[in-house]
């Protein structure tokens, strides 16, 4: 691939690689930087590959504010639009995907990653354009495991526990069970439904704050091994964002935002922390963890297949075939992933040579969605 084909700004799938500095482990066993940043351009060398994405983060001086900035801050500009976005972390266990994506988020910690920068800039704009109109916001926050999905907000004894988590309100629950049915729905329109999720509706960016909070936390808890499921499990923190117009306004003139808007528009913002992309051979042999190995492969090979095929013009053009239905992730994702809406893959790698072997799987993987 060559520079040439860079795609512009307003393109479906952006794919960005991000190469985190080696870690102070990695230092003391002596390990080596093996991948070369081509100065000035988006491309890179691993051994006698060269790889070009539309953005890369290379391993000194760059910030996660520049990955919002770049990659994030359009999609979140498409939502108050009314089209619907997904960022994804993709990558090896250890190479940056939850410190990029900031989904291990504590309230008081630090507000390194996507998601917290998300946060704020959504209530910013919120406020900005609320002289014309009545904004809502709804999150929910749910983990992907062996292909079954669990609910992260779902209130367990010990974030109950917590006063200060009181406001979250519960919806969707089997009445003969009490436990809420997770059933993934797809609409006339072809809206995609998690029912059976809680979706909390926040007033502020701190109460957003503590959904991310407790998702994280639910996360860790869920087993005795916080690494082990985190690296086995996809992460999805979704966003959904209501505007209607006010009918008495009197601000039309200087407010820009509300002529985009007819009278009523809801998007959602998907921001996932993918399952780590290591083979199954490398997480142990015994039966159970092989069956999740297999089941990890699932998703992240039919979003593979699902977005090589929406990067593949020719297909889309076509409408041919793009087979979201071959994994619970893919089929979540759907409304979210191809038509109107955009998706941004941030490919994370180690610079470490003794990951080369992953990291260059995760380039291929990364490139093929080009
Ligand atoms: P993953 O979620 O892919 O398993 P993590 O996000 O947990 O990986 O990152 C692994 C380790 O590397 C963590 O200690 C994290 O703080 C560190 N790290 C990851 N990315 C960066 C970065 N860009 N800058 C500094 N440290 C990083
Ligand atoms: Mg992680």
């Amino acid at each position: 691939t060559g520079i040439s084909d860079v795609k512009d700004s307003t393109q479906s799938v952006v794919v960005a690689l991000r190469i985190r500095p080696l870690t102070s482990s990695e230092h003391k066993q002596g390990c080596k930087d093996c991948i070369t940043v081509i100065p000035n351009e988006p491309q890179i060398q691993l051994g006698s590959n060269f790889f070009t994405f539309d953005h890369v983060y290379g391993s000194t001086g760059s910030r996660t504010t520049d990955i919002f900035d770049e990659c994030v801050a359009p999609l979140i500009d498409g939502l108050f639009q009314g089209y619907n976005a997904t960022v994804l972390a993709y990558g090896q266990t250890g190479s940056g995907k939850t410190y990029t994506m900031g989904t291990a988020f504590t309230v008081g910690g630090g507000a390194e990653g996507i998601t917290p920068r998300v946060m704020e800039t959504l209530f910013k704009k919120i406020e900005k354009s609320k002289d014309g109109v009545e904004s809502q916001l709804r999150v929910s926050f749910i983990e992907i495991l062996k292909e079954e999905v669990h609910d992260l907000l779902d209130p367990n004894p010990a974030a109950m526990a917590r006063a200060d988590l009181n406001f979250l309100t519960v919806n969707c629950k089997n009445p003969s069970t009490g436990k809420p049915v997770i059933q993934i729905r797809e609409t006339t329109n072809g809206e995609i439904m998690v029912a059976g999720v809680r979706e909390v509706e926040v007033a502020n960016h701190q109460e957003m704050a503590l959904c991310l909070e407790q998702g994280a936390l639910s996360r860790a808890t869920g087993s005795t091994n916080m690494n082990a499921t985190s690296s086995r499990s996809h992460a999805i923190f979704t966003v959904t964002l209501e505007q209607r117009k006010k009918l008495n306004m009197n601000s039309r003139d200087n407010n820009t935002a509300v002529d985009e808007i007819d009278d009523f528009l809801c998007a959602k913002l998907h921001l996932v922390d993918l399952a780590g992309s290591e083979r199954a051979k490398r997480t142990g042999t015994d039966g159970l963890r092989f069956k999740e190995g297999v089941h990890i492969n699932k998703g992240l090979l039919a979003l593979g297949n699902v977005i090589s095929a929406l990067c593949d013009e020719r297909k889309r053009k076509e409408g041919g075939h793009i087979p979201y239905r071959d994994s619970k992730l893919t089929r979540i994702l759907q409304d979210s992933l191809g038509g109107n809406s955009r998706t941004v893959m941030i490919a994370c790698v180690s610079p470490a040579d003794v990951n080369a072997e992953e990291t260059l799987n995760t380039l291929k993987y990364a490139n093929r969605a080009r």
